[in-house]
């Protein structure tokens, strides 16, 4: 069980991967900031589901490729609570598309959201976390598999790898850890939408499990990693796939 008073922003949790690591951070102690894009309803729905379970969750709405709205978010979470002391950056799209037929649309929003959001809330992070905080930064194992017609949605998650490791480097002295948790494909909004069965299920069988990830999957190995068993694992991406890569 975590310290009470930890303080966990989770980006995009008002459904899929984001909301059951909200969630499970809840439920392990963290007091959460339930980030979302557009979808009130359904975040302060979670906010209600955690406090009914015990927990304390507020709704934390924020375009994170906005950089002042991201400053409003951490602001309200400090004035809140007193302190932030873990972030995950989980707010993601992905449109796919092979290079040949990607427009300039589809590369600037995936590159909005999934780079600059992330880059938003980590420089944010950088300044703010108080000390002995975790960061946890969802990648893809798409950056490992190169599939076809990923490929801006993995380039943006590759560098989003890139800067999990030297931002775990220039925090050094600090006690604060930044990996990322890069899952294969689990049954969301994001991964199930536009797909046919038949994709899905030839998908699922990818990893050796033969199945689906679930949010609950992904959110056990962030809860992991913002724990206190995960405290010595630094500068890490941690593949959660069933073994697909
Ligand atoms: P979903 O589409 O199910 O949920 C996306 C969440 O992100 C929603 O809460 C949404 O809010 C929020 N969001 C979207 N854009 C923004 C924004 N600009 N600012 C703030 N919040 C935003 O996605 P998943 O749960 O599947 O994905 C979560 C993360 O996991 C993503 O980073 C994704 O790339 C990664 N991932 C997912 C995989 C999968 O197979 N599902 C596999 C590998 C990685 P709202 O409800 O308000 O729109």
């Amino acid at each position: 069980m975590t310290n009470p008073n930890q303080v966990a922003i989770v980006t995009g949790a008002s459904r899929g991967i984001g909301a059951a690591i909200a969630e499970r951070l809840a439920r392990d102690g963290f007091t959460v900031a339930i980030n979302y894009a557009g979808n009130t309803a359904e975040a302060e729905q979670l906010v209600r589901k955690i406090e009914a379970a015990g927990g304390r969750a507020i709704t934390a709405q924020a375009d994170v490729s906005d950089p002042e709205a991201v400053t409003r978010m951490f602001d309200a979470a400090e004035a809140a609570f007193g302190g932030v002391d873990v972030l995950v950056n989980n707010a993601g799209i992905m449109k796919l598309a092979p290079l040949a037929d990607s427009d300039d649309g589809l590369f600037e929003s995936q590159m909005a959201v999934n780079l600059k959001g992330t880059f938003n809330t980590l420089r944010l992070a950088a300044r703010r976390l108080r000390s002995g905080g975790r960061i946890v930064n969802l990648s893809t194992s798409v950056v490992g598999l190169k599939l076809e017609s990923y490929g801006v949605y993995a380039a943006t998650k590759a560098a989003v790898e890139a800067m999990t490791g030297i931002l775990s480097k220039e925090l050094r002295g600090r006690s604060i850890t930044v990996n990322a948790v890069a899952p294969g494909p689990t049954a969301t909004d994001l991964f199930l939408n536009g797909k046919s069965d038949e994709l899905i299920a030839r998908m699922a069988k990818m990893n050796p499990l033969e199945r689906l990830g679930t949010p609950s999957d992904i959110a056990n190995a962030v809860a992991f990693l913002v724990g206190p068993d995960g405290g010595w694992i630094n500068g890490q991406v941690l593949r959660a796939n069933g073994g697909m890569i």
